[in-house]
C-alpha cells in the first residue's frame, strides 16, 4: 500500500547541525533494564528500531566518570575505551539501516550513590545521595571539580565519537544530573560564578556545550535535552518563565533542542492520568525561540497527532520512547500506508517497571521487546507453520488473543473459542474501570488483526468444557481460560483465610466485573499492590461510597512505583476522598466492622465495613486442562496430540505476562522443547 500523502510531511528529511535525519521519527533517550549488562540484548532491541524506520535511536542514560556511577541500574557508560566497543556495534546496528545514532551522556550528580565505583558522589552542593534514603551523601564541588567534569564530557564525547555517535546530548535535569543541579535555583546554593543569578547557574551547561561543539561539533551533532518545567517558583508550581529563558539565552548554541518534563512521571505520562500529546502546553513555545529542530515526546500514536504537531510549528521530530517500544515499525507502517497495524503503547509503563528492576525489558503490547537478540524475535516477521494440524484456542483474553494472533500469521489453521460475548478477557472488563480505557488497544489491536486471517474462526458465546473439546478432535489445544480473584484473603500478608468473612458482604473483583452493587462503607483490602485496589477505590468512590483502602504495605498500589503511577495515584484518591489505611492486615471480620492488624507491630483497631471487598491474589481457571490431561487415553482416541495452558490459566500475571506467553506459545508450537529457551551472554573474564 502507498502512503497516505497527508503524511508525506513526516518524512522528510531534517537537519541537526552536521547531519540530517532521513525523516522525523525519532526515538528519544530512554532506559531498558539491559544497557551494558545485557549488551547484545540492547543492541538488539536498539537496532530493530532503526530497522522500523527510525531516522534517530539514541541510548538511555550514559554514565560518564565513576563520580556518577549509575549501578546497579542496567544503563550505558563511557568511562574509557573500554566500553567503546558496545556502542560501536550498536551504532553498526543502527547505521545499517540508514539511521543516525545518538548518545545521552550524563553524570547524575547525587541522585544515585556510586554503589560498584564506591567514589564519591559529586554535586553542585552538599545534599544526601543515593534512591531509597541510601545512607550516603555528595560532596560539593570545587573549581578543581568542576574542570574535571568539564574534560570527564570533552573526553566521553571524544569516545562517542569514536564509537561513531552522530548526535551528543547534553542533559539538563534537576535531580538527575549535574547541568541541572546547577541550574536549579533550589538546589544551587554557591555564591561563586556558578551560583546566583540565572546566567551564573547555566554558565556549566553553556561551558559543557561549548566544550563539546569544540570537541565534536562540525562532525556530531550537540543536542541539549532541557527539562522546560525544572525551575520552581515560590508557589511550589514549576517557574515556566524561567524555563523560557533558559531556551532563550542558549537558543542558538546546540543542533538540537531535546525538550521533556521535570517528574518522570509525568514525562511518561501513564495513560491512566494524561492523554496522548499532554505535553504539548509546555514544549509550545520552543521552536518560537530556537531556530534549532525540536523534538519532544507525547505517547504518540496517531500519524495525524504527530502531522498536527509539526504543522502547527510544535515540533520538528515526533520523539517517542514508548510508542517506539510498543511498534518499533511505528515509521514503516506509515510508510506504507499500513495504519491499521500499528501496534499502539497503551501508557501502562510496564516497560519503565524494567528499568527499576533492572532485567530486560518487557512490553506489554509487543510481547518481542528485548527478546530481540536473545530469542530472535523479531516484532512483524515469524516463521510460517511446521505443520497442518489445527488449533483450537479456549479463551479470547490477552494470552488467547496473542497466540491466536501469531499462529494465524504462521499459517496454523486456527480455531479460537469465547465463552462471553466479546473478546478481551480481563482487559475488556478492566478497560471500563477508571481511566484505564486505552488499556482496551491490548484487545483491539489483536482483534482487528485476527478479524482480517481467513485462516482464523472465532466463535463467541462458546463456553467449552473437556467433553466439548474432545469431541472437537484438534490435533492441538490451547487453554487460555484466565483466572478468577481469590475470595478468602489469602495473599502475600495472610497464608489463612481471614476468619468471620461468612458474617459480612464479600467482594471480589469479578464481583463487580459482573455489576454486583455493594451496601457501604466500602472497606478494600489490597494485598495485591498493583493497580486493582486503587483503581477500584477510585470506581467505588466517584460512585459515592465511603471507601477505605487497607494495604499491608507502606504505600497503597505499592508496586506501581515502578510504573511511575504510584504518586499519581495516591494524590488521585487522596483528592477525592479515600480513606487509606497503610501497614494494615484484615484480621477478623465481624457483622459491620473489621478488625486490622499492624502488618509491623501487631496493634489492633476495628473500622466500619459494610461490604469488603478482596483484591489479593487469584487462582488460575484451570478446571478444563486438568480435566483433560487427566485421561489421556481420551485425549488420545479423540486425537488430541498436545494440551497446554497459557497466560492466567497457567498461573495469574500481569497483562503483558498473558500476551508474552500466548506469544511464546505461538512461536514454540511445533518446536523441540528447550529447558532454557533464550540465548545468554557471559561477561568476558579479564586476563588473569
Ligand atoms: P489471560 O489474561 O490469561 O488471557 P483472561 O482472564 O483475560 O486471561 O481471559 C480468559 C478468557 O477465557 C475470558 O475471556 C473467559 O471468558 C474465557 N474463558 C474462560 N473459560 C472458558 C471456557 N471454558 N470456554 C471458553 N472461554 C473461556
Ligand atoms: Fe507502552 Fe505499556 Fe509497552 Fe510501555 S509497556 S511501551 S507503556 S504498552
Amino acid at each position: 500500500m502507498a502512503r497516505d500523502p497527508r503524511y508525506d510531511i513526516l518524512f522528510e528529511p531534517v537537519r541537526i547541525g552536521p547531519v540530517t535525519a532521513k525523516n522525523r521519527f525519532f526515538q528519544v533517550p530512554h532506559c531498558n533494564g539491559m544497557g551494558i549488562i545485557y549488551p547484545s540484548s540492547m543492541i538488539g532491541m536498539r537496532g530493530m528500531k532503526a530497522e522500523g524506520g527510525w531516522a534517530v535511536v539514541c541510548t538511555e542514560e550514559t554514565d560518564i566518570h565513576p563520580s556518577g556511577d549509575l549501578s546497579p541500574l542496567a544503563e550505558g557508560r563511557l568511562w574509557d575505551d573500554l566500553d567503546v566497543p558496545v556502542f560501536a556495534r550498536m551504532n553498526e546496528a543502527i547505521h545499517k539501516h540508514g539511521a543516525l545514532a545518538g548518545v545521552e551522556i550524563t553524570h547524575t550528580a547525587n541522585r544515585d550513590a556510586c554503589l560498584f565505583s564506591r567514589e564519591v558522589p559529586v554535586n553542585v552542593t552538599h545534599a544526601p545521595a543515593g534512591e531509597g534514603y541510601y545512607p550516603a551523601q555528595a560532596r560539593r564541588m570545587d573549581r578543581a571539580d568542576i574542570r574535571n567534569y568539564r574534560r570527564w564530557h570533552r573526553e566521553a564525547a571524544l569516545r562517542a565519537e569514536r564509537a561513531g555517535f552522530d548526535i551528543i546530548y547534553v542533559y539538563v535535569r534537576a535531580y538527575t544530573s549535574i547541568n541541572g543541579n546547577f541550574l536549579s535555583r533550589h538546589l544551587n546554593d554557591r555564591s561563586d560564578e556558578y551560583g546566583g543569578s540565572l546566567e551564573n547557574r547555566l554558565r556549566l551547561t553553556r561551558e559543557v556545550t561549548e566544550d563539546l561543539i569544540e570537541a565534536v561539533g562540525g562532525r556530531c551533532a550537540i543536542a541539549i535535552r532541557w527539562t522546560v518545567d525544572d525551575p520552581i517558583g515560590p508557589d511550589g508550581q514549576p517557574d515556566l518563565a524561567e524555563g523560557r529563558e533558559v531556551v532563550e539565552r542558549l537558543a542558538e548554541l546546540p543542533d538540537l533542542w531535546d525538550i521533556n518534563l521535570r517528574d518522570w512521571s509525568r514525562d511518561s505520562m501513564p495513560s491512566r492520568f494524561g492523554p496522548e500529546g499532554s505535553q504539548e502546553e509546555f514544549v509550545r513555545f520552543v521552536k518560537s525561540v530556537t531556530s534549532k529542530p525540536v523534538v519532544g515526546v507525547g505517547r504518540f500514536t496517531s500519524p495525524d497527532t504527530m502531522v498536527s504537531q509539526v504543522r502547527r510549528g510544535i515540533l520538528d521530530f515526533i520523539g517517542a520512547a514508548r510508542p517506539s517500544i510498543a511498534d518499533p515499525f511505528l515509521p514503516k507502517k506509515i510508510e506504507e500506508g499500513r495504519i491499521d497495524d500499528i501496534r499502539e503503547c497503551i501508557g501502562c509503563n510496564m516497560c519503565v517497571s524494567s528499568d527499576f528492576t533492572m532485567v530486560p525489558m518487557r512490553c506489554t503490547q509487543n510481547p518481542t521487546a528485548g527478546e530481540e537478540w536473545r530469542k530472535g524475535w523479531h516484532p512483524e516477521k515469524i516463521a510460517p507453520r511446521k505443520s497442518d494440524e489445527a488449533v483450537l484456542i479456549v479463551g479470547a483474553g490477552p494470552a488467547g488473543l496473542e497466540a491466536a494472533r501469531a499462529l494465524g500469521q504462521r499459517g496454523y489453521e486456527v480455531t479460537l473459542a469465547e465463552a462471553r460475548q466479546e473478546v478481551g478477557g480481563r482487559v475488556a472488563l478492566e478497560s471500563k474501570l477508571p481511566g484505564l480505557a486505552t488499556w482496551g488497544r491490548v484487545r483491539d489491536y489483536r482483534l482487528q488483526q485476527i478479524q482480517r486471517m481467513p485462516n482464523l474462526q472465532l466463535y463467541l458465546d462458546s463456553k467449552l468444557g473437556a467433553e466439548d473439546i474432545r469431541g472437537y478432535g484438534f490435533a492441538k489445544v490451547v487453554l487460555a481460560t484466565g483466572g478468577h480473584w481469590r475470595r478468602d484473603g489469602v495473599g502475600r500478608a495472610r497464608h489463612e483465610a481471614i476468619a468471620g468473612l461468612d458474617k459480612i458482604d464479600v467482594l471480589t473483583p469479578d464481583d463487580i466485573f459482573a455489576g454486583r452493587k455493594a451496601a457501604g462503607p466500602v472497606v478494600i483490602y489490597d494485598d495485591d499492590h498493583y493497580y486493582m485496589g486503587g483503581v477500584l477505590a477510585e470506581k467505588l468512590r466517584l460512585e459515592g461510597f465511603d471507601v477505605t483502602l487497607v494495604t499491608p504495605a507502606s504505600d497503597i498500589s505499592s508496586w506501581t512505583k515502578f510504573t511511575l503511577e504510584q504518586p499519581l495515584i495516591e494524590q488521585r484518591l487522596h483528592e477525592i476522598g479515600v480513606t487509606v489505611l497503610e501497614k494494615q492486615i484484615v484480621a477478623v471480620a465481624r457483622p459491620g466492622e473489621l478488625e486490622l492488624e499492624h502488618s509491623h507491630h501487631g496493634g489492633r483497631r476495628r473500622i466500619a465495613c459494610g461490604a469488603l471487598v478482596l483484591v489479593t491474589m487469584r487462582l488460575p481457571n484451570d478446571g478444563v486442562f486438568l480435566e483433560l490431561s487427566a485421561d489421556l487415553q481420551a485425549l488420545e482416541e479423540a486425537g488430541i496430540k498436545s494440551v497446554t495452558r497459557i497466560g492466567d490459566c497457567h498461573a495469574p500475571s500481569t497483562i503483558a505476562a498473558a500476551v508474552y506467553a500466548g506469544h511464546r506459545c505461538a512461536r514454540e508450537m511445533d518446536e523441540p522443547e528447550q529447558e532454557i529457551a533464550f540465548r545468554r551472554e557471559l561477561i568476558a573474564l579479564a586476563p588473569a
